[in-house]
């Protein structure tokens, strides 16, 4: 008889490990707390617009293939890949510059922000290439049991070499003088929860994935590759539960036997949640059973939250692209007030996404899907009245920023920040990215795979190694499921 496994959450990880399990043979059964899957990229519809609640960029598609070719099948059969051009547009006090997937193309914005720029950005580049096939080859797809399988000697020379022990910033600041070229180099480490000075430099690999493999987009939102994996897992006998939230997970004689739900309990060999892990650990199991004391959560260096509209204007906004981002010249006091002395910032950098820009279908005709996105500390105080004043704030700058007027021509809007965080994905102070990807917040040092204090009990996504963003939470699932297969195949 096939083994059953009882995954608890269909986000991204939950959705890769349900789909490669269920085509290695297993019985699988997800329950997932809301109405539909993606986890935090889910989507929410009114007034006919789509909103992607969170993720907007398709980054890193070789992690997609990777998954997909797993259960013998394309992406590209399955969704609408489109790579983005322009990739992005940065708006900075110089006025706006846009950033090509022609990484040639961008020579004279490159050579204007600083002598030589273009051959100091492709030199940055090489570097960031070999990060990132080092880590495919070597970092990525694996587990880390003990913090052992980080000392062998070739481990710490190729760290050294790569920039594991230096930060990222420390790397963009030794290469380039010229200030929006650092933050090009830098701005991504929010994707993966951290800042250019808490993040290893290791991760400048995510300048290659960005200038180098592009930015991409599927054809009806960031929803569409979590659908088409939930159809795949389908296919192959997986069984999904919708607004079924795990209440407890059952353990007998030390070892996960399934869970409780409002329904019932459902019974499986093995559980594995892909579920907020802090909320695993403190909501769903009892003081004993628990790998992690709260002393553990007390001194990880928590992502940021972010404070997001979505908004649908009447007018179509000619100067947005499907991307773009505000940097404040001072961007460090904004990070200061995420990770150092946690408080809602006065100045502070954003990001709008138009993805009406691309795609008709997320958008009535003539009208414009926007998305703001503002990092800002987690565990922050998250009232009605703050979040109206911080709305107006980032509102009003925007229509400085771009010298027009919306707020007439808003038709729908929805904030959606700490507390949504929290009430949708029982996320751990509301935060978007739960841990940064600090040096040690990183490979071993990421809560692990499975349990230590029950058996059979294992843990999927972002929180877990590699880390945040989609590609990294289909990772994980691959990492993980390869090691149920040797614990239980
Ligand atoms: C605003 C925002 C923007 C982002 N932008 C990008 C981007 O552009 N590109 C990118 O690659 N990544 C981006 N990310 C990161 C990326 O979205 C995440 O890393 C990834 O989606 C996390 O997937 P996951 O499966 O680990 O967890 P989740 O998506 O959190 O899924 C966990 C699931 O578990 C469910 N759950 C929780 N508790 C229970 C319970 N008790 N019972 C049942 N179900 C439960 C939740 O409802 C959820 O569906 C962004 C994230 C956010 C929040």
């Amino acid at each position: 008889m096939n083994k059953t496994s009882l995954i608890i959450g269909a986000g991204y990880s939950g959705l890769a490990a349900a789909s490669v399990l269920a085509h290695e043979g297993w019985h699988v059964t997800v329950v997932e707390k809301n109405s539909q899957c993606g986890g935090r990229a889910q989507v929410h519809r009114d007034q006919g617009f789509l909103f992607d609640m969170g993720p907007s960029w398709y980054l890193m598609p070789p992690a997609f293939e990777h998954l997909f070719s797993r259960l013998n099948e394309n992406p590209q059969d399955h969704y609408d890949l489109v790579r983005l051009n322009p990739s992005y547009r940065i708006f900075n006090q110089q006025g706006p510059v846009d950033i090509v997937p022609d990484l040639e193309q961008n020579a004279e914005i490159f050579n204007r922000l600083e002598q030589n720029g273009y051959q100091k950005v492709l030199r940055y580049l090489e570097r960031a290439e070999e990060q990132y096939n080092t880590s495919v080859e070597s970092f990525l797809y694996r587990d880390y049991e003990s913090v052992f399988d980080l000392l062998s000697p070739g481990f710490l020379i190729k760290g050294l070499k790569l920039g594991l022990f230096r930060s990222a910033g420390q790397l963009a600041k030794k290469d380039f003088e010229n200030d929006l070229i650092r933050k090009i180099m830098g701005y991504t480490m929010v994707f993966i929860g951290g800042s250019p000075d808490n993040t290893p430099g290791m991760y400048s690999l995510m300048s290659y994935i960005d200038l180098r493999q592009n930015v991409w987009y599927p054809m009806g939102g960031m929803n569409k590759p979590a659908s088409a994996m939930e159809k795949l897992a389908r296919n192959s006998g997986a069984e999904f539960l919708y607004n079924t939230p795990a209440e407890e997970i059952l353990v007998d004689s030390g070892k996960a036997v399934g869970v409780r739900t409002p329904s019932g309990e459902i019974r499986a060999d093995v559980v594995i949640s892909n579920a907020d892990y802090h909320h695993t650990e403190t909501d769903l199991l009892k003081p004993e059973q628990r790998s992690y004391p709260e002393k553990y959560w007390k001194k990880r260096t928590v992502a940021p939250s972010a404070f997001i509209i979505y908004m649908g204007l009447d007018k179509k906004l000619d100067q947005l692209l499907h991307h773009n981002l505000y940097f404040h010249g001072n961007w460090s006091e904004h990070f200061e007030t995420i990770f150092d002395q946690p408080r809602w910032p006065d100045k502070f950098s954003y990001y709008v996404c138009c993805p009406s820009r691309t795609d008709p279908s997320v958008a009535p005709e003539g009208q414009e899907n926007l998305f703001f996105l503002v990092p800002v500390a987690a565990g922050l105080n998250d009232t009605d009245q703050i979040r109206q004043s911080f709305y107006t704030k980032v509102v009003d700058h925007f229509e400085q920023l771009i010298g027009e007027t919306i707020k007439p021509h808003i038709i729908t809007q929805r904030i959606f920040t700490h507390r949504d965080f929290i009430d949708s994905y029982h996320s751990w102070k509301g935060s978007a990215f739960n841990l940064a990807h600090t040096l040690f917040q990183t490979a071993v040092f990421r809560p692990s795979h499975s349990s230590k204090k029950v058996k059979n009990l294992y843990f999927t996504g972002q929180y877990t190694h590699p880390g945040v963003g989609i590609p990294m939470t289909l990772i994980s699932a691959e990492v993980l499921a390869d090691r149920i297969q040797k614990e239980h195949g």
